[in-house]
């Protein structure tokens, strides 16, 4: 398994687990960062709207807001309250 397929999993579990354990997730989640920079790997764009670039909350559609505005994907972060703006393609 190449590290790239590892850091995946790590973020399907995190994504998973987000809806019952956010603690575990966060693990998970900062854990394949923490591999991926290790190997100075870049963190891959999509996987930015899985996760809370300031406190490492997984983020799903269940505990988070998402909320479309002008072709723009605005994320709120429900555990710090970051908010991160996505400009949507067509
Ligand atoms: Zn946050």
């Amino acid at each position: 398994m190449n590290i790239m397929d590892y850091a995946q999993n790590l973020l399907n579990y995190a994504k998973e687990m987000s809806r019952l354990d956010q603690k575990l997730a966060k693990k998970y989640i900062k854990s394949a960062i923490t591999l991926l920079k290790k190997k100075t790997i870049n963190v891959p764009n999509e996987w930015k709207i899985y996760y809370c670039k300031k406190c490492f909350y997984v983020l799903n559609p269940n505990n988070t807001k998402f909320r479309t505005h002008n072709k723009k994907l605005t994320i709120k972060c429900n555990n710090c309250g970051n908010i991160k703006r996505k400009i949507l393609k067509k």
